[in-house]
């Protein structure tokens, strides 16, 4: 055990899931890859449902933007016949390819999962040592916490549905962005008070040296997330790092 938890005051752990849970091949290969798949005839089934209605109205607005800029994007057609659900999916896999950060897209993404992960066709991934260890902090008293970009809808179908079986049991609390970004330290500031924890009493495992930067700033303990598969982080000398949650506890 490299990092023990007691001798060090840490009253919560706060996981990273891409690269610190869960294999960031998941994301990737399962579920970007699923909503890609799913983009057409998620938008056709639910072409007359509000949350389509919202991921259009969205989706219009950062069209116009892309074209003010002169990015481009493929032609927008306004309604809800078949060339406007057309339009919404080939935009939609015009701004995935270019992996852009878009609020419509990712509110798409969200629901074609939730579908996914509704009709069993989809189900979370997580290491082999992620399971024990969350049971191991609990019962020390050690409360888990979770911080991803991804919702917190998504991140609790994950852990719900994980071949373990449904970890949520085992999780306290889940952020995503809505916080603040992962970088930004307010972030790290703000979950501590949702937490009702003093930062130091917190610590915070990531694969990216950037927001352990910004977790140390606010005051948190944090550890470096080594897992295979995980890009090489410059910097990542300057902190421990783990290759496995057995390390901690
Ligand atoms: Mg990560």
């Amino acid at each position: 055990m490299t990092i023990r938890l007691g001798e060090r005051g840490i009253r919560v752990v706060l996981l990273d899931i891409e690269g610190t849970t869960t294999p960031i091949a998941f994301v990737h290969e399962v579920l970007f890859a699923f909503a890609r798949t799913h983009l057409q005839s998620y938008l056709d089934a639910h072409r007359d449902s509000g949350e389509v209605a919202e991921v259009r109205n969205r989706l219009a607005v950062e069209h116009a933007a892309d074209v003010a800029r002169g990015d481009a994007p493929p032609s927008w057609s306004i309604g809800t016949g078949d060339d406007a659900i057309r339009s919404i999916a080939a935009y939609a896999s015009w701004l995935m390819d270019r992996d852009r950060k878009s609020p419509g897209l990712k509110l798409l993404q969200g629901l074609i999962w939730e579908e996914g992960y509704r009709a069993c066709a989809l189900s979370g991934e997580v290491y082999d040592d992620v399971p024990g260890a969350m049971r191991r902090w609990r019962e020390t008293g050690v409360a888990v916490a979770v911080y991803s970009s991804g919702s917190v809808l998504a991140q609790r179908r994950l852990f719900e549905s994980t071949p373990h079986g449904d970890l949520m049991p085992l999780v306290d609390r889940l952020f995503d962005t809505a916080v603040g970004a992962k970088v930004d330290p307010a972030s790290y500031a703000a979950i501590a008070r949702a937490l009702a924890r003093a930062p130091g009493e917190i610590l915070f495992v990531s694969d990216v040296a950037a927001e352990l930067v910004a977790a140390r700033q606010a005051g948190m303990a944090v550890v470096l997330s080594v897992r295979m598969g995980n890009p090489p982080q410059a910097a990542a000398g300057e902190f421990e790092f783990i290759r496995s949650f057995d390390e901690i506890g």
